[in-house]
């Protein structure tokens, strides 16, 4: 019987042959298993993963992520083929904002810009003016004419954003993610007191008890960066566990903490490599949306990256 390291190779060699026999190319967000992200020719943030989509020269591109960012990547680039490996890879936190409730909602602010993070669905992205990353937010937010900004879904990141920038006027709709609401500021001050000297990393998902606790507050890449640069050797992180790749990979000789139970977000980690080979020997699951939905909600991305340069 085949080991299962065998196992493994063969998958890894099968992806790679089938990635070259049809001009595709992998991207993986930070926080997908370990193996995804090893096998992936990109692994980044949301904002990198979808400027890299619309800028690269490949055909297929097999999205190991959640759906609004495949659906991202189809929205900037329709002529590619953009590949969700598991149809279900949701995101809850997107699944907070609803069309109609939404379009409901910024009725009652006509002068407001409507500013969606990027974890919003297509449709929700054709109501807004100009969408946003948690690397991308304070920097196009800041430079926006409107006093008042409608902001969505996430009201930890809204809460957040309200804090750097108060000369604008927040309103924030009431979404969360799951994986970071959960997090315990008291496993955060149980690491300190054995660790004085050690960073507090956190991402801005966090709830604003948890952020008062940050050294640093930034997007997974803005963390990884932040730790990579620091003379320090201890960090307490506090987003989601698959950053813990990298930044092992970058600063092999420096150490980092999860506090309390570790942070994993079950959809990001529904791929597989089993999954990425399927997808990419039968084209599945192709993401396909509506061309007028679809230029509706260009614009939105394309303010992002016009916005964020
Ligand atoms: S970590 Fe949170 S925001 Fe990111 S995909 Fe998972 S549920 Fe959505």
């Amino acid at each position: 019987m085949e080991s299962e390291d065998n196992m493994v190779e063969n998958l890894k060699e099968q992806i790679l042959r089938l990635k070259k026999e049809k001009n595709a190319v992998i991207l993986a967000h930070y926080y997908q298993r370990p193996e995804i992200q090893e096998i992936a020719d990109i692994v980044g943030d949301s904002y990198y993963l979808s400027k890299y989509a619309q800028d690269c020269k490949e055909d297929v591109i097999v999205f190991c992520g959640v759906l609004f960012m495949a659906e991202s990547a189809k929205i900037l680039s329709p002529e590619k083929t953009i590949l969700l490996p598991v149809y279900d890879a949701g995101c809850p936190m997107a699944d907070m904002a609803d069309y109609d409730d939404i379009n409901d909602f910024i009725k009652d602010y006509p002068d407001a810009a409507v500013v969606a993070y990027i974890n919003s669905s297509t449709e929700v992205k054709t109501l807004c003016d100009v969408c946003v990353t948690s690397s991308s937010a304070e920097k196009i937010i800041r430079n926006l004419p409107q006093k008042d900004i409608v902001f969505l879904p996430d009201r930890n990141l809204g809460g957040y954003l309200a804090e750097k920038i108060p000369e604008k006027n927040f309103i924030l709709w009431d979404g969360f993610c799951i994986t970071h609401e959960k997090v315990d500021p008291k496993s955060i001050l149980a690491i300190k007191e054995k660790m004085p000297k050690s960073q507090v990393l956190v991402h801005p998902e966090c709830p604003k008890e948890v952020r008062d606790l940050a050294d640093y507050i930034g997007s997974t890449s803005g963390i990884i960066d932040f730790a990579t640069k620091s003379d320090e050797a201890d960090f307490i992180i506090v987003t989601e566990e698959g950053i813990m790749h990298e930044l092992k990979q970058k600063n092999p000789q420096k150490n980092f903490y999860v506090p309390g139970k570790t942070m994993t977000c079950i959809n990001m980690k529904k791929t597989t490599l089993k999954d990425v080979y399927e997808s990419l020997d039968k084209m599945k699951f192709q993401i396909d949306l509506d061309e007028d939905v679809r230029l509706k909600a260009f614009k939105s991305l394309e303010n992002m990256h016009k916005l964020s340069r």
